[in-house]
């Protein structure tokens, strides 16, 4: 099978890229190992950038059940501070964005394949026997798990967490985290309390961020760093223990709670810090989208309009006939500015030292969260929405 754009993996970059590319009339191919949308290790927090590209794109948050997040509060000890936040905000399950985006992308004109697992990609100058390149093939070869190999004239990466063999990313500058969500019911008192706010609480090598979600729904998703969580036995369990035992607000919010899932869902590690650039990770020919592009330490940044901004920006770029080395260099450039902080409050939130000057802040000025928050979303200048 022959296709214009291959698209390798169906999250929110992938989407995005296929979207904007299929609207544009191009053949567009996007691949999908899951069959379906499944939950994903993510705190779920829509930020108006994220917003505004997916209205966009032509997916309603509200309408598909998304709540509205209005405040933050910041929890530690046996003490809080709470700030408005100084933009809209909303949450959403990752199962039931994933299959909205996917949907659009088809509606568009994207040939979307589920339950396709890419087992590697290759270029033809690499490929045994395939000859010489010429400019009437297709350069790039797909070869997926229980299908026939697809060609494509240009490969989009965008696996999110998982590398394709040959290709893994290198660890960034935050390396050694490992991440953990859970779904609660809450009790109806503690569901009320929380309601419109994102708590992030902290404790002993990592923090977490609470809030609801659809259908009354609450996502704790929280990271921690491996080091830690050795220590504690490399247990979900009593990794929870010790968050509750550290941290007052949230042994309160899950007084009475119930889990949904019959287990966390966990990811590591994690390449919090990772940029792809030319020279340091080098694109190769591919455009790497999303997590493959940039991975920001979460809850400090913005991890889910960084993917949907990759997604759109390589598809714009690639319907100018601009290269994929042009596309990484201005996506890292765009960015730096926002990893730089996030990295820095990530590290602060973590390490003891460091955290006390940063919850002293807060608890002089609670607006400092709003500040902070702002300034870790993509700048204005660069979205063009
Ligand atoms: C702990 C944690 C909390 C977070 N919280 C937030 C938050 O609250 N707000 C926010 O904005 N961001 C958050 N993020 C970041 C956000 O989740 C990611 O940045 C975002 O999901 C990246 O999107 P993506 O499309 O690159 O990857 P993904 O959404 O991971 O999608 C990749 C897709 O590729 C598919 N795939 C993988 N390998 C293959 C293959 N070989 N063949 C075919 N398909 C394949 C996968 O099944 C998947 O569907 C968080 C991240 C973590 C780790």
């Amino acid at each position: 099978m022959k296709t214009e754009v291959l698209i390798i993996g169906g999250g929110l970059a992938g989407s995005a890229a296929a979207i904007g590319l299929a609207r544009a009339g191009r053949q567009v191919t996007l691949l999908e190992r899951d069959p379906q949308a499944r939950h994903k290790v993510c705190g779920e927090f829509l930020s108006l950038e994220a917003l505004k590209y997916l209205e966009e794109m032509g997916v309603g948050v509200a309408e598909a059940g998304g709540v509205a997040i209005r405040a933050v509060r910041l929890a530690w000890g046996s003490t809080f501070k709470a700030a408005e936040l100084p933009f809209r905000a909303m949450s959403l399950t990752r199962r039931r964005l994933d299959e909205l985006l996917l949907g659009c992308a088809e509606q568009a004109g994207a040939r979307v394949m589920r339950g396709c697992q890419v087992e590697s990609l290759l270029h033809r100058d690499a490929v045994p026997g395939a000859g010489p390149l010429d400019s009437s093939t297709a350069p790039w070869r797909a070869i997926v798990s229980d299908a026939a190999p697809i060609e494509t004239q240009a490969a989009f990466l965008a696996t999110g967490k998982h590398d394709l063999r040959g290709r893994a990313r290198p660890q960034g500058s935050r390396p050694g985290m490992v991440a953990f969500k859970m779904y609660w019911r809450l009790s109806p008192a503690q569901a009320a309390a929380l309601e419109g706010h994102v708590e992030i609480m902290l404790y002993r090598g990592g923090y977490a961020g609470l809030q609801m979600v659809e259908e009354g729904a609450a996502n704790l998703c929280s990271v921690v760093a491996q080091t830690e969580l050795q220590r504690l036995g490399g247990r979900w369990e009593s990794l929870l223990a010790a968050m509750q035992k550290e941290c007052s607000l949230l042994r309160q919010r899950l007084e009475g709670a119930r889990a949904l899932l019959a287990h966390p869902l966990a990811v590591a590690p994690i390449p919090y810090g990772f940029v792809r650039e030319c020279g340091l990770a080098p694109s190769q020919g591919v455009w790497a989208l999303g997590d493959q592009a940039v991975v920001i330490p979460s809850f400090t940044g913005d991890g889910m309009s960084i993917a949907l901004h990759s997604g759109r920006l390589a598809a714009q770029m690639y319907l100018r006939g601009e290269t994929p080395e042009r596309f990484q260099k201005r996506l890292s450039h765009e960015t730096s500015g926002q990893m730089a902080l996030a990295t820095m409050v990530s590290r602060g939130l973590a390490w003891r030292p460091v955290r006390g000057l940063f919850t002293a802040a807060v608890e002089l000025r609670p607006a400092t969260l709003g500040v902070v928050a702002r300034r870790t979303r993509i700048a204005a200048a660069f979205m063009q929405v």
